[in-house]
């Protein structure tokens, strides 16, 4: 029998540069439900709640937006929300110089939080740290947002010009953020090996990242609970915990 664990130990070590694209599984161990997953949000929510011109035309459903992040039903945008040690083990292997990069589904700046430097993340569909008017562009941190949620501004607008405010996220029917596409392409393109955490590698394009390189021979790693949609294209797959599983990688890839 192969076994899987050491054979991804041996693609990441072996590996010059790996590029690391993580989704919603990451996170789940620090507490932030995944979508598709069995306690995913998509069992209690419509994802078509997740359009951008249902966001716009609906206050109620803004309104739902704000109560669940002022709850934190949604992904904590505030402090709260701890990098778990999945996250850590990224982050040690980027401080040993073995990433090109991180590129992120996530919007919960975990990453970054475990150590890794914003400009070596690249987060596909944006963060929840700060929000947005929709018209005027004028931007906050979100926890100011939610402060005037909690002093009654249900649905909060612009100070300025009365504008609709929003997260700095990525939903249904709006593109990714240019900079942040052109960082993941790069990062990936810098690569000789991919390690993918907590993704059905189903949203697109984001997916695209690594299923692009990974068609064309590039070694890929997934580390995720439950199947993929391209576990077809994996050279190994660790159907495992990521909070289990990467901790010992890593120190095995690092000689520790
Ligand atoms: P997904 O919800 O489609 O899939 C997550 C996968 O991770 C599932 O297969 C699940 O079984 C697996 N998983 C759950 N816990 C795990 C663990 N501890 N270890 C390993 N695997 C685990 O997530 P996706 O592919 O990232 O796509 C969903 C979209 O939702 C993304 O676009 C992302 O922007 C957004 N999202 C973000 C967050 C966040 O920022 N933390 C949370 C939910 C959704
Ligand atoms: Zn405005």
């Amino acid at each position: 029998m192969i076994d899987h664990f050491s054979a991804a130990c041996d693609i990441v070590q072996s590996a010059g540069r790996v590029l690391v694209f993580t989704g919603a599984g990451v996170s789940t161990e620090s507490g932030i439900p995944d979508f598709r997953g069995p306690d995913g949000l998509w069992s209690r929510v419509d994802p078509e709640d997740f359009t951008i011109s249902r966001y716009l035309d609906n206050p109620e459903l803004r309104e739902r937006g704000w109560r669940m992040h002022l709850n934190g039903e949604l992904w904590g945008a505030r402090s709260e929300v701890k990098p778990n040690p999945a996250h850590d083990a990224i982050a040690e292997l980027w401080k040993a110089g073995k990433l090109s990069g991180v590129v992120t589904q996530n919007i919960d700046g975990l990453h970054q939080e475990a150590g890794i430097p914003a400009d070596q993340v690249a987060e596909l569909h944006g963060n929840l740290r700060r929000s947005h008017c929709v018209d005027c562009r004028e931007d906050w941190e979100t926890v100011e947002v939610l402060a005037w949620v909690e002093a009654g501004e249900a649905d909060p607008r612009c100070p300025r010009c009365g504008g609709i405010v929003k997260t700095n996220t990525v939903m249904f029917g709006e593109s990714l953020p240019r900079n942040e596409w052109t960082t993941a392409l790069i990062m990936a393109s810098a690569a000789d090996a991919i390690l993918v955490v907590g993704s059905t590698l189903g949203v697109y394009p984001a997916a695209d990242v690594v299923l692009d390189p990974a068609r064309r021979g590039v070694p890929m790693v997934i580390v995720n609970l439950g199947r993929t949609e391209h576990d077809h294209l994996a050279t190994v797959k660790l159907d495992e915990k990521a909070g289990a599983v990467l901790p010992p990688l890593v120190e095995q890839v690092l000689g520790r």
